[in-house]
């Protein structure tokens, strides 16, 4: 079974069309949460995300916020600006969506969480320390995390008591896991890595392979919208730095 393993789309449909058409064939989905927030289709990224094949979702910061699980004053201005707007476009039915999203799923011995297994909604797992005092978090042999925006590999090293960080060289990298590891695929809607394309991770649970990829999309398109709702200047600009 192929799975498609994606994260904070932060309401870019753009990109996750991109993705869902790059990413073909695959026959389940699983999403990290950040549905939305940021972007200017919030209501077309949750529709979509919804119909996706056996789809397993969890929440992410953003989705906790709109739904009323976090305080909004946690946000940083941009991102507050961002969810007031989100506020008054988004349908009840979709909101609700949101709220019944669960903070951690475990599947096919797969943990998954937005953050990280310790603080699942909130907590970035960005250095070595991080990742090593969270490896005793799951019980499983991997956990899928997103939230940081930057795809890469964590993996436990019991020899050396660390947990080294792995990062992706080049989009259509084939690679295994044999370690337990924590494995971030990146992001669609905003990546953060410097490289503008959207990110993901295809994984066949036969052969035990995992692919990352990336794949460009309309990055001018998706400025235009966000500027014409009106929202932050810099959720546009920061699309085409991949930052
Ligand atoms: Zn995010």
């Amino acid at each position: 079974m192929r799975t498609l393993i994606l994260s904070d789309i932060h309401a870019n449909l753009t990109a996750l069309e991109g993705v869902l058409a790059d990413a073909e064939p695959f026959d389940r989905v699983w999403c990290l949460g950040d549905v939305v927030g940021y972007g200017p289709n919030p209501n077309e990224c949750v529709e979509t995300i919804q119909n996706l094949p056996e789809i397993q979702c969890v929440k992410g910061n953003h989705d906790a916020a709109i739904v009323g699980d976090i305080d909004i004053r946690a946000f940083n201005y941009e991102a507050r600006a961002s969810l007031a707007w989100l506020d008054e476009v988004l349908l009840p039915e979709n909101k609700q969506w949101l709220r019944d999203l669960p903070d951690r799923l475990e599947l096919d011995d797969i943990t998954l969480v937005h953050g990280s297994p310790r603080n699942p909604v909130w907590e970035y797992i960005l250095d070595q320390t991080t990742a090593w005092e969270n490896m005793a978090e799951f019980e499983t042999k991997i956990c899928l995390v997103g939230h940081t925006h930057i795809p890469c590999v964590f993996q436990l090293d019991n020899v050396k008591g660390n947990a080294a960080k792995v990062s992706f060289k080049k989009a259509g990298q084939v690679f295994s896991i044999d370690l337990k590891s924590i494995v971030n695929p990146g992001s669609v809607g905003q990546p953060r890595d410097h490289n503008p394309k959207a990110a993901y991770i295809l994984y066949d649970d036969e052969t035990e392979e995992w692919v990352y990829q990336r794949v460009g999309y309309d990055i001018e398109l998706v400025q235009k919208q966000i500027l014409e709702a009106g929202l932050p200047h810099r959720h546009a600009s920061r699309l085409l730095d991949g930052w």
